[in-house]
């Protein structure tokens, strides 16, 4: 595991000197592992995820809706429930946990490659009921390193752009709000100009539309992107398909 001994002591860090702390004081979004599989192996993985580390086990929807019962008796102002992994989807009980905090009345962000295991029928349907029935409060947030196919394969292996881009291209085309986190995580990656960005979304199919509640793709962290827009867009705002005349 990545980091074990930086972590080993919750008081003291690595060089030997007290922890600093910070006071939980308004917690919004609450975040959950879902377990640390994942279908690729990437070189700058935070958590050292791969086909076989399952160093942390896949999270119940049980344990879920516990924790979730625990934000209302402790009584924390949170609006978003937030998962990550591994690859979430990988996580059986995926789409049930998203319902169930959905259905808690939060917001739910959900951080996935959209490869293989969001591409399965199953969670695909799984998606396409949950955005229906709650509509504007599902988001995808998908690993994009790059707009580039090779930076982005380099960090995430042959092929991985190409997938990637096919589960984006299902998530425009079925309407299901999803963003990227654009901040280049990867060393060979490199935070792109924003022409080359909005040719990347033109190629897409994507366009920034402001004002949709549900629209399908973000890209808000490459902030650049506004400038080129004839208006100034407020920051936050999604990258949606170009309407078709
Ligand atoms: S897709 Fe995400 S979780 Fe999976 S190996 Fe890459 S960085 Fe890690």
């Amino acid at each position: 595991m990545a980091n074990l001994d930086k972590f080993s002591d919750p008081n003291v860090t690595a060089k030997g000197e007290a922890r600093a702390r910070v006071a939980l004081t308004h917690p919004e979004t609450l975040w959950f592992n879902t377990g640390t599989l994942c279908n690729i192996e990437c070189v700058n993985c935070y958590i050292d995820s791969s086909p076989t580390n399952d160093a942390l086990v896949y999270i119940t929807a049980d344990e879920v809706r516990d924790y979730l019962q625990q934000l209302v008796s402790r009584n924390w102002p949170v609006r978003e429930i937030a998962f990550t992994g591994g690859e979430p989807f990988m996580n059986p009980e995926m789409i049930d946990i998203a319902e169930c905090s959905l259905a808690a009345g939060y917001e739910v962000l959900i951080l996935t490659n959209a490869m293989l295991p969001m591409m399965r029928k199953r969670v695909k349907q799984g998606l396409l009921e949950l955005n229906a029935a709650y509509p504007g409060k599902l988001t995808l947030r998908i690993s994009l390193d790059h707009f580039d196919r090779a930076n982005h394969d380099t960090e995430r292996g042959k092929g991985a752009f190409d997938k990637t881009l096919q589960g984006m291209n299902w998530l425009r085309d079925v309407g299901i709000r999803c963003m990227s986190p654009a901040a280049p995580s990867g060393a060979t990656a490199r935070r792109p100009a924003a022409p080359a960005i909005a040719r990347f979304l033109q190629r897409m199919d994507m366009i920034l539309t402001p004002s949709i509640p549900a629209s399908p793709c973000c890209f808000q962290s490459w902030t650049n992107v506004p400038k080129c827009q004839k208006s100034p867009q407020p920051a936050g705002e999604f990258w949606t398909r170009i309407p078709t005349v």
